[in-house]
């Protein structure tokens, strides 16, 4: 989500706009109590609404337990990391229900491998996976 600009009719000048009524004075960011989801850019009457039930909000649309679960997945790709596995980093469809996948090591190096579709779903895409446990699945070739 992007900022959205007003500009001011006094100064002329680009103001951050609110995102709730679009109103430009004293719009401030806040961040999500979780550091999970955008910050919102919020004027001082929309805070006032929202400052209250912020965090409860946060909670509601699950912030919390995604960024718990995103701090989670983190740790394991670390870990495979230093194990000295290469874990998926991006992935490209391709023609013939083939698929191309960014594998990265420790040191920040990544090399692209093709295997099937199907070997590619074997893992759901939230798991971190390495180019081991693709292996297990289908053939994965060394494309670059
Ligand atoms: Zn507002
Ligand atoms: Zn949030």
């Amino acid at each position: 989500m992007g900022f959205v600009y007003g500009y001011d009719p006094i100064t002329g000048r680009e103001k951050l706009a609110c995102d709730y009524c679009g109103s430009i004075g004293g719009v401030r960011k806040h961040d999500c109590p979780f550091g999970y989801c955008q910050p919102v850019a919020m004027c001082p009457s929309c805070w006032e609404k929202h400052k209250k039930t912020w965090r409860s909000e946060h909670i509601k649309s699950r912030c919390d337990e995604y960024e718990s679960e995103f701090q989670e997945r983190e740790q394991t790709k670390q870990g495979l990391l230093n194990q000295g596995y290469m874990v998926r980093v991006a992935a490209e469809g391709m023609p013939n229900k083939k698929v191309k996948v960014w594998f990265r090591d420790i040191a920040g190096n990544e090399y692209q491998y093709m295997m099937d579709e199907s070997t590619y779903h074997a893992i759901p895409l939230m798991t971190p996976a390495t180019l081991e446990s693709y292996k297990k699945y289908g053939k994965v070739m060394r494309i670059d």
